[in-house]
């Protein structure tokens, strides 16, 4: 089994107290690797790394175009040790070898590219209007030191996500990534160290939430928390912030609505919807997991549907034939049979799957059938929770205004889709939706252009593009004094004169 360490101050080391843990191959429940288990004492030398780094390393010092270099090494370093990276990814989360090449490393790739971009601008100072008596500008520069914790269903692109713009704006970084996901969070650390980003600009502490996440929530040390995961610890990590009154970008929950239209290419938005809720096993918080289907579609939709989902290739992630691989372990398995029976028990029927897969040679692995619940009303659990694994509640609507009550009847706001032939119609949609992002005729388009985040419980500020980078900067106002003699400044006359 490989060994996986620390990544802290530029180096590669075991925990201080030299506890350890596994990480688990969702595919046939088996360890694989052993991984370095982080502590307090370990976030006190991580952030006391990264905290020098900052006040006195040179990396928020440095010109946006040199750190935008950086940056692009790091991107070249994906792409050199891509292929060892797409089978850790897969082994480590579940997540079908395609996911793994043509998703994450790929998306990983262009978000260090991205952001290589935008620090390269150097659009860090801007002038504002002119006054009478002085010259005024905004300079934008890092907050400091940043604090990441990532989840378990996209590690690589998460970690991706956070530490490019992190690094970017000039600001060091420490990376917890999920206790079941750690390997890629840890090889990307030591690709960054390979590619000549400065020692304790970018650490990475695998260790559990409760124990190295509270540390780095609560550390003075710190200066803004970055997150994505479950609500529910969103907001514990917002109340534990407020302590030190940290920036915070959360990245929560969803229960995005994907809803059919009368007049859409039915056998288009058919594979949309499933490929809305079904990607990566539903362990997507932007899934669409209600579909939302006008009153008279059933008989042209449904059966098309379940059909197709039925036929889904459910397997271990490291064959290519796979479709759909594991979810992430055997308690969340265990949740989504619990909802599933909870959605029967409230009413809804099974019009596809609704059970455990058991896998020939991978009897171990953690599968679970492609799920079509119908007959589900919007109030029911299974429409309001979310199941973050391979289930769909069909909730039909008569109308565009019942469609936009419905979808936006929910905690949470992060996604949606429309699927439309009518343009006009489902632009008119997707500006009443209370969410991030809509997107129209489409589905799970995420680009490290274009912002990303939620509305309501499913987050608070963006992630990507240059909204998401200004996240990672502050904002600074200086006034230049052009009055020069005292007489002409209004205090001489209010206070002095
Ligand atoms: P969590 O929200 O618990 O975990 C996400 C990250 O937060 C992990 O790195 C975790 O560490 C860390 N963490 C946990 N507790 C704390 C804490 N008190 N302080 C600081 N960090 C903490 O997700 P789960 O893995 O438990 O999944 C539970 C549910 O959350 C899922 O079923 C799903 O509904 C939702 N979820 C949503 C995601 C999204 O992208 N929106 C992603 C993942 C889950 P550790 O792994 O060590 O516990």
């Amino acid at each position: 089994m490989a060994d996986y360490q620390l990544v802290t101050g530029g180096a590669l080391s075991d925990a201080a107290s030299g506890e350890t843990f596994e990480s688990i191959d969702p595919s046939d429940g088996t360890p694989f690797a052993t991984v370095a288990k982080a502590g307090v004492e370990d976030v006190q030398r991580a952030t006391e790394a990264a905290r020098k780094a900052f006040d006195e390393g040179p990396w928020p010092r440095m010109r946006g175009r040199d750190r935008a270099k950086a940056l692009l090494a790091v991107a070249d370093g994906i792409k050199k040790h891509a292929e060892e990276l797409t089978e850790l990814e897969a082994r480590d989360s579940g997540g079908t070898i395609r996911k793994s090449q043509r998703a994450d490393i790929a998306m990983a790739i262009s978000t260090f590219r991205t952001l290589a971009e935008l620090a390269g601008r150097e659009d860090d100072e801007e002038p504002l209007p002119r006054s009478a008596i002085s010259y005024n500008y905004v300079r934008r520069e890092p907050i400091g030191v940043c604090a990441a914790i990532t989840p378990w269903n996209f590690p690589l692109q998460m970690a991706a996500w956070k530490i490019a713009p992190a690094i970017a704006a000039g600001n060091t970084v420490i990376l917890k990534p999920a206790s079941y996901t750690p390997i890629s969070s840890i090889e990307l650390g030591t690709i960054c160290l390979e590619a000549g980003i400065p020692e304790g600009v970018v650490n990475v502490l695998p260790g559990p939430g409760g124990e190295a996440g509270e540390a780095l929530v609560t550390s003075p040390l710190v200066d803004k928390v970055t997150f994505t995961g479950s609500t529910e610890v969103g907001v514990r990590i917002m109340q534990l912030a407020a302590g030190t009154v940290k920036k915070l970008t959360l990245e929560l929950g969803g229960k995005s609505p994907s809803i059919v239209l009368d007049d859409a290419d039915l056998d288009y938005a058919v594979e949309g919807v499933l490929w809305g809720v079904f990607f990566h096993q539903g362990q997507v918080c932007s899934a669409g997991t209600r579909l939302f289907l006008q009153r008279g579609l059933e008989d042209a939709f449904l059966p098309a549907l379940t059909e197709k989902a039925a036929a889904l290739k459910v397997g271990p992630a490291l064959d290519p034939a796979s479709q759909m691989g594991p979810v992430i372990s055997a308690g969340q398995l265990e949740t989504v049979e619990r909802y599933v029976e909870l959605g029967v028990k409230e009413g809804a029927e099974v019009a596809a799957g609704g059970q455990r897969v058991t896998v020939e040679g991978h009897e171990g692995g953690y599968y679970h059938a492609p799920t079509i619940l119908t007959g589900v009303d919007n109030s029911m659990t299974v429409a309001q929770e979310e199941i973050f694994g391979p289930v769909l509640s069909v909730i039909p609507f008569d109308d565009d205004q019942e469609a936009v009550r419905l979808a936006n009847d929910s905690m949470y706001g992060l996604a949606g889709a429309v699927w439309s032939g009518t343009v006009p119609r489902a632009v008119k949609i997707a500006e009443a939706l209370r969410t991030g992002t809509v997107w129209i005729n489409d589905y799970h388009m995420i680009n490290p252009r274009y912002p990303f985040g939620g509305y309501k419980r499913s987050g608070v500020g963006r992630e990507h593009g240059s909204i998401g980078f200004n996240e990672y900067r502050e904002v600074k106002h200086i006034h230049v004094d052009l009055a020069g003699e005292r007489k002409n400044h209004p205090w001489w006359d209010t206070l002095l004169g």
